[in-house]
């Protein structure tokens, strides 16, 4: 591995995407940046001696022939687009690596059984669409063309109108990317959490993804005023929301164990002044788990405690389902993979899940599909203090690399 060459590529692509102001780096989808980041790729792939081109959607992708063109290709990636203000790796991180791997075939002359195909996603954050992982649904049939017509970003704009004149669509060639067409998918990623770096592991490998159910929930009390209500007569909706806040933090506090997390991270207070009683509360309730099945009672046991209060408090309230993504298994022989690369190298790793969503959940329903993480420093990302060792990036490559070319053999088999 050259990991100079990681390094300076690291440097190139964020120098062009640097806030000066407070360091955070910004890529966001179909902005200048992040397509001249997609772009700078897309040359870097040539270079190479890849076989490159962009999809509708300005997802690059770049194929290595295999001894065996006809078997199927393992792919490899992540996305080169970032939050507002995000950090230098997170995403970045697996598509410098996925192209070390080919450099790396590339200097040693290895030639692999199956062909390697090499993605850098667009449109993976939600900061512009409110909606994440948009360039890999796009590639596995998860949204279509004219799903792009009814999703809108902040100001308005239609997302197949921002898409289609940045478009090249080559060939139809995405048509690959169908159930049973790919060998493999593995995506390296930074943790984005405190796990790996608490217990001192260089390597995590990712057995399953968790993913969020959503529900926004009103109460309404009554205004009045702060001075001439007695306590006895008052309907508070904000002491009646502050008693379900601490509700939910208990039941998932309770689940912790079997992987849940709960958070309200909204809330709007009406009138929202000091001499009135709260009249209205709005608050947003985001509920993830690895297992359907336990994040759906936790679901069952919020909005039975939600009736309850509500009723003792005399206040009123509805409940708006916001929607579900399932948790996603990956695959036990991949990891299985991993492992033996880690022990090889004399890395430490751990099995683990990953609470946050990520492109690979994509490909999980349609091929055996992998992840692995390294740490980052105090598990902060989406921020400008994002940070990252050259030793963690140097020994998450060299997993990555050792893993993609033992799938990439034809004596590999990966079903369960
Ligand atoms: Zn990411």
């Amino acid at each position: 591995m050259n990991l100079q060459n990681v390094l300076d590529n690291f440097q190139t692509f964020n120098n062009f995407a640097r806030n000066e102001r407070n360091g955070g780096i910004n890529r966001i989808a179909f902005t200048h940046p992040e397509r001249l980041a997609a772009l700078k790729f897309s040359m870097l792939c040539q270079k190479a001696g890849l076989d490159v081109y962009f999809d509708f959607f300005g997802n690059v992708i770049a194929r290595r022939e295999g001894k065996d063109p006809s078997l199927k290709p393992v792919v490899l990636g992540s996305h080169i687009d970032t939050v507002k203000d995000g950090g230098q790796y997170d995403g970045l991180l697996g598509v410098l690596a996925a192209l070390e791997v080919i450099e790396h075939l590339n200097a040693h002359q290895i030639e692999t059984d199956h062909p390697i195909i090499v993605i850098a996603f667009a449109c993976e954050e939600s900061t512009r669409f409110n909606e994440a992982t948009l360039g890999s649904k796009y590639l596995t049939g998860k949204m279509t063309k004219n799903d792009m017509k009814h999703i809108k970003d902040n100001e308005g704009n239609i997302l197949y109108d921002v898409v289609e004149p940045l478009s090249q669509d080559m060939h139809g060639k995405a048509a690959l990317f169908e159930r049973n067409q790919i060998k493999a998918f593995l995506e390296l990623h930074i943790e984005q959490g405190p796990i790996l770096e608490k217990n001192d592991k260089d390597i995590g490998i990712v057995t399953d993804i968790a993913a969020p159910h959503r529900f926004k929930l009103s109460i309404q009390g009554v205004t009045s005023h702060s001075g001439s209500t007695p306590m006895p007569m008052r309907i508070d909706a904000l002491t009646a929301s502050s008693e379900i806040i601490l509700s939910i933090e208990s039941i998932g506090q309770a689940y912790h164990d079997q992987g849940i997390v709960t958070t309200v991270g909204y809330a709007n207070v009406y009138p929202n002044t000091m001499n009135a009683i709260p009249g209205e509360v709005t608050l947003l309730i985001d509920i993830r788990g690895k297992d359907l099945a336990v994040r759906e009672q936790v679901v069952t046991e919020i909005q039975q405690q939600i009736q309850t209060i509500t009723q003792k408090r005399k206040t009123v309230y509805h409940l708006e389902d916001l929607g579900q993504d399932d948790p996603r298994s990956f695959n036990h022989k991949m990891a299985q993979i991993t492992e033996q690369s880690c022990l090889q190298s004399d890395y430490s790793f751990r099995y683990m899940y990953s609470g946050a969503g990520h492109d690979a959940m994509n490909f999980a329903p349609i091929c055996p599909t992998s992840m692995i993480f390294i740490p980052c420093k105090k598990g902060i990302s989406h921020s400008p203090e994002e940070s990252v060792t050259e030793q963690q990036i140097a020994k998450g490559i060299q997993v990555y690399i050792d893993t993609t070319i033992e799938l990439a053999k034809l004596e590999t088999i990966l079903e369960d």
